[in-house]
């Protein structure tokens, strides 16, 4: 992990939400506000306009300093909670050999910090019924000797199982808490995005490992 690669990432990550602009916002149209989308691309671009500034950084740095960013220019109730993930991210990433190990640790540390900081849980119809099952998986999968595509496999598919979870589920919090029974049959539309984001990272590192 490196900056070149986290640049990488940034770019994958904004493309996807690019191409499904229609998707996050009629998603967040039906049971919040429609401004999910508005949300992720004003990141997106805050983040890409930094780019330049991160090429000097260590891996901690790089992602304190994209934390800070999308803290100080992406409102809603996702913007904070984003920032929240990326600034714990920050606490536990070192430059190491063990870098995947270390990132693990920090993706259960930043998920959690989100559960604290959103008051919120597995089950209540948010980006968290995407992001702990993830960390999970992330976590039990990694041993010693690591497939690496088996792992990456095994996190696209849990986000997608997480995310279509969602569907059934009453909202009880964020702004869809409010419809109670009338959000079901909607997915919610956080959870949507970070299976897109989780998505992309993942196809980053698996042409890595087509190249190797
Ligand atoms: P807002 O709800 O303020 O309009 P966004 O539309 O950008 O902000 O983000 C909405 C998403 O944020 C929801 O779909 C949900 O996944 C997530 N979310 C909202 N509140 C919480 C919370 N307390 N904990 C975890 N995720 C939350
Ligand atoms: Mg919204």
């Amino acid at each position: 992990m490196d900056a070149s690669f986290l640049i990488k990432c940034i770019d994958e990550v904004n493309n996807v939400i690019i191409k499904n602009e229609k998707e996050i916002e009629s998603l967040d149209r039906a049971i919040g506000d429609g401004d999910h989308f508005i949300n992720l691309k004003r990141g997106c671009i805050a983040v890409q306009s930094i780019n330049h500034e991160l090429l000097s950084l260590n891996n901690s740095q790089i992602f304190q300093k994209i934390g800070m960013k999308i803290l100080s220019t992406v409102g809603g109730a996702s913007g904070p909670l984003f920032a929240t993930f990326f600034l714990e991210v920050s606490k536990k990433i070192k430059d190491s050999e063990n870098e995947l190990h270390n990132f693990c640790e920090g993706f259960e540390q930043a998920v959690n910090a989100i559960k604290q900081r959103g008051k919120s849980d597995i089950g209540q119809k948010t980006m968290l019924d995407v992001l702990l099952p993830v960390a999970k998986t992330f976590k039990t999968n990694i041993g010693d000797n690591i497939d690496r595509r088996k792992l990456l496999d095994a996190i696209d598919a849990e986000a997608l199982k997480g995310v279509l979870a969602t569907r059934d589920l009453i909202p009880t919090k964020g702004r869809a808490a409010g419809l109670g029974e009338r959000a079901i049959g909607h997915i919610d539309p956080g959870a949507k995005s970070c299976q897109l984001m989780i998505n992309a990272v993942c196809r980053v590192l698996k042409d890595i490992e087509d190249k190797k």
